[in-house]
C-alpha cells in the first residue's frame, strides 16, 4: 500500500481500531470459553460477548495484539512500514518515527509481527524440485560463556547456521534472460536456523520444510545422509567456483538475507535470527501479491500471543 492511501485510511486511533474490527470478524471471532462463534457487539465495552456463554474478548485478545499497551495506530504503522518496500526498518528507527519513548515495546511489537509471518509461511510446505543449502550469518550470542575462546570459521560461536531452501525448477518456455536473469525460476523460500549440521536436526528441519518425495539438489554433505528414502536426493559435489551456477537461488537468497538484515541490524542477537528471516522470507515469497498489508493484518489477527513465546511479552 502507498503512504499515500495508508494514511488516508487510517488517519487517527479510532479509524485504526474500526478497522481493527472488521478484519476480526471478517475472519471470525471465538470464544475462547465455549468455542462458540457467534457474539454481540458492546459498543461501549468495545468488546463482543459470547452468545452462549456471555464470556467477554476484547479487541486484542487472541491477537498478536494480546497483553500489548500500545495503540492500534503504532502497530498499523508497523505493519505499513515492514510491508510497504524490501527493505526493513530498526526498531530505533521505528520508535524514532512513532516518538514514542521507550525502545522495548517498540522492539517487542516489530518482533512479534516478524513471529506472524513465520507462523503464516510455516503453514505451507514446498514441493516439487529445491535447492538445498546452509548459509551462515554473522550474529552475537548475548548468552555466551564469555570465559570461552572465540572460534573462528564455521564453528564460530558468531556463526548462526541456516537451513536454506528455495524451490527452483529449470525455467523452460517462458525463460527471459533479461528479466530472470538465471536460466532457474524461483518460486518460494524457507529459511530456518539450526543449531548444529547433525544428519538427524537436518531430516527434522526438512520434514518441516518439505513435502515428500521432494526432488533436492544439493552439495555433497553428510548431514543430508538421512533424507533418503523419504526425499528424492539429487547431491553432487560442487566446487566453489560452480556454486552460483549449481545452486544459483540458494545463494542468491542468502546473499539478499544477508543485505537487507546487515545494512539495518548492526548486531544480530542470535536469539532473533530467526524472526528477521521470516520477515525476510515472508516478504520474498509474497513479492508479487498485491496488498502485503492486509495480508499480514489478517496474519495478525489469526494467531494467539501465546503461541509465540513468553519472551516476546
Ligand atoms: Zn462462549
Amino acid at each position: 500500500m502507498k503512504l499515500i492511501e495508508f494514511t488516508s485510511h487510517y488517519p487517527d486511533e479510532q479509524s485504526c481500531r474500526i478497522a481493527f474490527k472488521k478484519f476480526r470478524e471478517k475472519e471470525g471471532i471465538l470464544c475462547n470459553k465455549c468455542g462458540n462463534i457467534t457474539h454481540y457487539w458492546k459498543k461501549k465495552r468495545e468488546q463482543w460477548e459470547c452468545k452462549s456463554c456471555g464470556h467477554r474478548t476484547t479487541l486484542k485478545s487472541g491477537t498478536v495484539m494480546q497483553n500489548s499497551k500500545l495503540p492500534f495506530q503504532y502497530w498499523f504503522i508497523a505493519m505499513h512500514l515492514l510491508t510497504s518496500t524490501k527493505k526493513t526498518f530498526s526498531a530505533k528507527e521505528v520508535q524514532r518515527q512513532l516518538g514514542h519513548k521507550r525502545y522495548e515495546p517498540i522492539w517487542a511489537m516489530l518482533h512479534k509481527l516478524r513471529s506472524v509471518m513465520g507462523l503464516r509461511d510455516d503453514e505451507y510446505l514446498l514441493g516439487e524440485e529445491v535447492e538445498l543449502d546452509e548459509g551462515f550469518f554473522k550474529t552475537v550470542s548475548l548468552d555466551r560463556d564469555k570465559s570461552e575462546p572465540l572460534k573462528r570459521g564455521r564453528g564460530s560461536q558468531q556463526q548462526s547456521k541456516v537451513l536454506v531452501s528455495v524451490e527452483s525448477k529449470d525455467a523452460k518456455d517462458d525463460y527471459n534472460p533479461k528479466k530472470h536473469g538465471k536460466k532457474k525460476k524461483v518460486k518460494f523460500i524457507k529459511m530456518k536456523t539450526i543449531v548444529s549440521l547433525k544428519k538427524d536436526e537436518i531430516k527434522s528441519q526438512v520434514d518441516q520444510m518439505l513435502e515428500n518425495n521432494t526432488k533436492i539438489n544439493s552439495d555433497k554433505s553428510n548431514s543430508y545422509n538421512d533424507l533418503e528414502p523419504d526425499y528424492n536426493l539429487n547431491s553432487q559435489v560442487i566446487k566453489k567456483q560452480d556454486v552460483n551456477k549449481m545452486l544459483p537461488w540458494v545463494h542468491t537468497a542468502i546473499s539478499n538475507a544477508k543485505r537487507m538484515l546487515l545494512d539495518v541490524h548492526h548486531r544480530i542477537d542470535d536469539d532473533f535470527l530467526q524472526n528477521y528471516l521470516n520477515e525476510f522470507c515472508y516478504k520474498f515469497n509474497r513479492r508479487y501479491f498485491d496488498n502485503l498489508f492486509e495480508r499480514l493484518m489478517i496474519a495478525a489477527v489469526s494467531y494467539r500471543w501465546n503461541y509465540l513465546g513468553e519472551e516476546y511479552g
